[in-house]
C-alpha cells in the first residue's frame, strides 16, 4: 500500500522508484505554482515586518521537531497508519523530502561509523564533519541504488538522470514555498531556519557518534550522551541524545526513557545484591 509502504522497500522493489517519486512531487509544485499564477495568488505574509524576529525562534523550533518526527517516521515508531503521511508533509517543510531521508538513514543504521559506507561518517572536527557530510550524502545516495541494482554504466546514467529530476523538484518545491510565504519571510525566516535546523541535524549526528570526546576517526561510535545541557535538550527533543540506546533499539520514540529505565533497574539491582 503507496501510503503506509516504507520508501525504502518500494525504493529495493522497483529500479524506477526514486525517479517516479521525485517526478511525482516535481508535478504536484508545478501544478501548485499553475494554480497560484492563475488566481494571481497573494502571498501569505507581506513585509519585512518585526514579528518575523519572533517567529524566528518558533519556526526554527518548529522545523527540528520536523526533522525529529520524520527521523520517527523512517523508523516506524509513529503509529502505524501515519508514518509515511506525516513524513512525506514534514519531508516537504524541510525540503529534503521524505524518501531521501529514509534511504540516507537505513543506510546509516546498517554501516554507521563506517568510513565507506556511513552515508555521513563524522570527524573530530565538527566543520569538516558539516563539509563532508554536505558532500557525501548525495553521492552515498547514488551508491545506494548500485548496491541494489548494480554498478553499471546504464545505471550510473540512470541515476545521473534522478539527480537532475531530484535537483528540479528542488527548485519546484522551493519556488512553491516562496510564493506561499511571500519574498520577506521565505528569505528572512524560512530558508535561514532550514539550513539552521540541517545544522542541527548534523550536529546531533556528531556529538551522538561521540564527536565532543573523539581523537580520532577511531573514536567515532554512538553514544548516550547524559551532561545537565544534553538532559535538558532530551526534554525538549524526545529523548534523541540518547544515540546508542537509539542503535540498539530504534523503534522506541524516546530512546532517553528507556536508557532512564535501564539505569533505574541496574540501580536497583545493585542496590539489592
Ligand atoms: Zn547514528
Ligand atoms: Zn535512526
Amino acid at each position: 500500500m503507496v501510503l503506509t509502504a516504507h520508501p525504502i522497500s518500494q525504493f529495493r522493489k522497483n529500479p524506477r522508484f526514486y525517479l517516479m517519486y521525485d517526478g511525482f512531487w516535481f508535478l504536484i509544485c508545478a501544478a501548485v505554482l499553475s494554480a497560484f499564477s492563475f488566481t494571481n495568488f497573494t502571498p501569505l505574509f507581506a513585509g519585512p515586518s518585526w514579528w518575523f524576529a519572533a517567529a524566528f525562534p518558533a519556526v526554527l523550533f518548529g522545523l527540528i521537531w520536523a526533522h525529529l518526527l520524520i527521523h520517527n517516521a523512517t523508523h516506524g515508531s509513529l503509529p502505524r497508519a501515519i508514518n509515511r503521511v506525516v513524513g512525506e508533509l514534514l519531508g516537504l517543510m524541510v525540503i529534503v523530502r521524505f524518501a531521501s531521508w529514509d534511504i540516507v538513514h537505513m543506510r546509516h543504521h546498517k554501516y554507521s561509523d563506517d568510513r565507506e559506507k556511513d552515508p555521513h561518517p563524522n570527524f573530530p572536527s565538527f566543520w569538516k564533519t558539516v563539509f563532508n557530510t554536505v558532500f557525501h550524502v548525495e553521492k552515498q545516495l547514488f551508491q545506494q541504488y548500485y548496491d541494489v541494482w548494480g554498478d553499471t554504466p546504464e545505471n550510473h546514467a540512470r541515476e545521473r538522470r534522478r539527480a537532475w529530476m531530484s535537483y528540479g523538484t528542488n527548485v519546484v518545491l522551493l519556488a512553491s514555498w516562496f510564493w506561499l510565504l511571500g519574498p520577506a519571510f521565505f528569505v528572512l525566516v524560512f530558508l535561514p531556519c532550514n539550513l539552521l535546523a540541517g545544522l542541527f541535524v548534523i550536529h546531533f549526528n556528531w556529538t551522538t557518534h561521540n564527536g565532543e570526546s573523539a581523537k580520532s576517526i577511531e573514536d567515532m561510535r554512538p553514544v548516550n550522551l547524559t551532561s545537565p545541557y544534553y538532559r535538558f535538550a532530551n526534554k525538549l527533543f524526545a529523548g534523541i541524545y540518547a544515540h546508542k540506546m537509539h542503535h540498539d533499539r530504534p523503534a522506541l520514540f524516546n530512546p532517553a526513557n528507556a536508557l532512564a529505565a535501564a539505569q533505574a533497574a541496574e540501580h536497583s539491582g545493585q542496590q539489592a545484591a
